[in-house]
Formats: C-alpha cells, structure tokens, sequence
C-alpha cells in the first residue's frame, strides 16, 4: 500500500500525532467507544476491570477513571463506579448486590424513585423491599432476616428531612455480617454532597451520590456514582455496571469534573444562605415547623448536631394547618426568584410542595409542606421574595 491516502481515506486516518507534555489544568475529554490496542497480544491481555488499561469506551477512559478517582479521594474511599444518572447508580448496587430470593431494606421516606424500584423489584423479581422507620436506630436489628442483603438509608430524607442514626444502623449491620450474612449498609449521601457526612468514617459499606446535584452545581448535567472502601464489594456492582451497559458521556463527565473545585465553597454558600432564610421563616407565624436539622423541628436534629459538620442548601417548612393547600399552592405561584423545579445543588432557588401526607406512613399534623432549594442569589434578596409570596398566602 502505497503511503499516499486517497482523500476519503485521509478523512479518516492520520499519521499525525500530537506531541506529548501539553500541561493544563482541566482533565482531557476523550470522547471514545473504541479503545486501540498496539497489537492483539495486547489487546488478548486486556481485562475491562483492570482501571490501569483501557479495552472499551463504556468501561472507562482516561477522563471518566480520572473522575472516579477524584470522587474517591473527595468521599474517603477507594473504589468509584459511574452511572448515568443518580438513580442508575442507586439501581446499579441493587441489581449488583441482589439475587431473587433476597430481601432489602429502605427507610419510608427514602428518594422516591428508590421507593418505586424496590416496589419493582418485589413485584417482578422475587425480592422483596420493606420499609422501616427512618429514626429505627439500632432498632434495624430487629429487622433484618437472614436473606436481607441490603439496608439502604438517606441522611436526611430529602423531603420530610429526619435525619437517622446511621452508626447505630451500620453497627447493627455488621454485627450480622460477623455472624457470616452477606449483608452491607447503602447510603444516598446526596444531601451532605460527601462534605458534611463523612460515610465511611460512621461505617457505610456504600455510597451514592447523585453527582446531579452539588458535584455538577450547574443543573446542567445527569450522572451518579458508587464508591467503597472494599475491592470485593465494588466488583459484584462493577458486573452490573458492565452487564447493564451504564456507560457516561465524556462532555458529561468533564462538566462534573469542572464543578469540583468550585463544589465546597459553593456548598458553604448554599449551607450559610439557608440557615439564615431558616432562621427567618422559623419567626414566621405562617410557618409551624422549618425541617432543617440544624434546627430543634427537625426530627434526629440531635443526630446531625454529633455527625454532621454542615447541612447546605435544601429544607422543607411545614406552613400552619389553617393554610389549605390552594393557598399554599398561591404561595409557591407567587415566589419570583425560587423557581418551581425539582432538583438542587444549583445555583438557582428551586420550591417544591409536597402531598406529604400521601408519601409518609403515620405522618403527623395537616399543615402543607414546602420543599426550598437556597441556590446562590443574595440570601436578602430571598427572603425579600419570600415576604412577598407570604403575603399573597395570607390575602
Ligand atoms: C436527585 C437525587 C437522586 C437521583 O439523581 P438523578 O441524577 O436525578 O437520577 C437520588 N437521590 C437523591 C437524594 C436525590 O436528590
């Protein structure tokens, strides 16, 4: 073959290669489903779970592994898996860690697509989900049978926000594993980003992160992530992984790279904005209960105050029952900075009502719930917008 290209070839191939050691900052975007191997000794060697080499743009690139390892080190842990999305990272360790026959635990005010595949799982596919009292405790013991495998928790439930006892939950856990049972703890760290809850410090086996939320910060992006201190565990969710084909965008990956430098400083901003709203709607006559656990409304308040060392920007206030839902409703119509949405972590203020009635078991009181997502605007500039929407409430 002679060296001259004909020109549809030379649209393809080239001999050019760029030089080595351009240096900068941001992390590379490789953009890739094939992976070239040098030779197919090199290629027959390859093994897609090995994260030092490359076989296949769906199981890592320089710029999803580089990711991985960053949200690793940020979470205190040593394995990291991608997912598309929050919800596929949560269904990732399912589909890894469960088998029919087997049973899973979930806390009743769990994240409510969690709540919809464990109903799933029960109806379709032999394993049974049952739902527990997120404030249990060390009560969890009493609950687990010899085929649950999984106990997943949230701190703190990200609508009526009680905040549980995972230590006493973890420990519960693994006084059954030293019995022999294949049994591990799941946390949905979300809400404290990986910042404010140090998860494997208090004894989590496994951690979720909708990277959706703070990681990203831009609103812009859908991914999740699983991360673990222990090799054995990450391997059974890497078969998932690898058998549901939970590959990640390279643009996608490079936007949540992008906000991590940025990620605390904008989590303590979110944090200290919220507080101070907080503080303000808990002197507001309208409002009964302001469910922030750095607050005393907020159920296992006492548990955040000994685990957690910051709460960022999502709380829900419960308003006073004589407010019926068409007023409240007229409220959350009349915010002009918060923005009706669902989501956080961006730099926009988001409100959600709840029909909380409707979604906790034994919930107690008539009043309506609110969800506020405090983004990055002028903390007075808020409240200033939330006076006004009170005002509307109260015509
Ligand atoms: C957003 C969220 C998820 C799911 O993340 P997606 O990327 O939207 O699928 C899971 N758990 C919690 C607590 C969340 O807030």
């Amino acid at each position: 073959m002679s060296d001259r290209k004909s020109l549809q070839t030379a649209l393809i191939h080239t001999d050019y290669q760029a030089p080595e050691g351009f240096g900068a900052f941001p992390t590379p975007i490789h953009h890739a489903s094939t992976v070239l191997f040098k030779n197919v000794a090199a290629m027959r060697s390859r093994n897609w779970q090995d994260k030092s080499a490359y076989t296949y743009g769906l199981h890592g690139t320089p710029t999803t592994f580089t990711l991985e390892a960053r949200l690793a080190e940020i979470e205190g842990g040593t394995h990291c898996l991608l997912a598309p999305s929050g919800l596929a990272a949560i269904s990732m360790v399912d589909l890894g860690l469960l088998k029919s026959g087997d049973d899973v635990l979930l806390p009743d005010n769990v994240y409510n697509p969690n709540r919809e595949l464990g109903r799933w799982l029960s109806q379709d596919f032999g394993i049974t989900s049952r739902f527990y009292d997120p404030l249990i405790g060390a009560g969890i013991a009493e609950l687990i049978q010899p085929n649950t495998r999984l106990v997943w928790t949230e701190a703190p439930g990200s609508v009526s926000m009680e905040v549980p006892d995972i230590p006493a939950i973890c420990q519960a856990v693994r006084a059954r594993r030293a019995t022999g049972q294949d049994i591990h703890v799941a946390l949905d760290n979300t809400w404290s980003a990986g910042i404010a809850f140090r998860a494997f410090d208090h004894g989590v086996d496994i951690v979720m992160q909708a990277l959706t939320k703070y990681q990203s910060g831009g609103s812009d992006v859908l991914m999740g992530a699983v991360t673990t201190r222990d090799a054995a565990l990450i391997h059974r969710i890497e078969m998932a992984h690898m058998r549901l084909g939970y590959g990640v965008g390279a643009d996608d990956a490079y936007l949540v790279l992008r906000g991590l430098p940025s990620m605390k400083l904008r989590f303590d901003a979110h944090d200290a904005a919220a507080r101070k709203i907080a503080a303000w709607l808990k002197n507001r006559p309208e409002v009964e209960r302001v469910l922030h656990p750095a607050f005393e409304d907020c159920p296992g308040h006492e548990i955040w105050k000994r685990d957690f060392t910051g709460a960022g920007g999502l709380f829900s206030i419960v308003f006073n029952e004589r407010y019926a839902e068409a007023r409240t409703d007229a409220f959350v119509d009349a915010l002009k900075l918060f923005k009706i949405g669902f989501s956080w972590g961006g730099a926009n203020s988001l409100c959600v009502p709840y029909r909380i009635q409707g979604m906790r078991r034994g919930w107690k009181g008539s009043g309506q719930l609110v969800r506020l997502n405090i983004g990055l605007e002028d903390p007075e500039d808020l409240i200033a917008d939330i006076e006004q929407a009170l005002n509307v409430l109260n015509r």
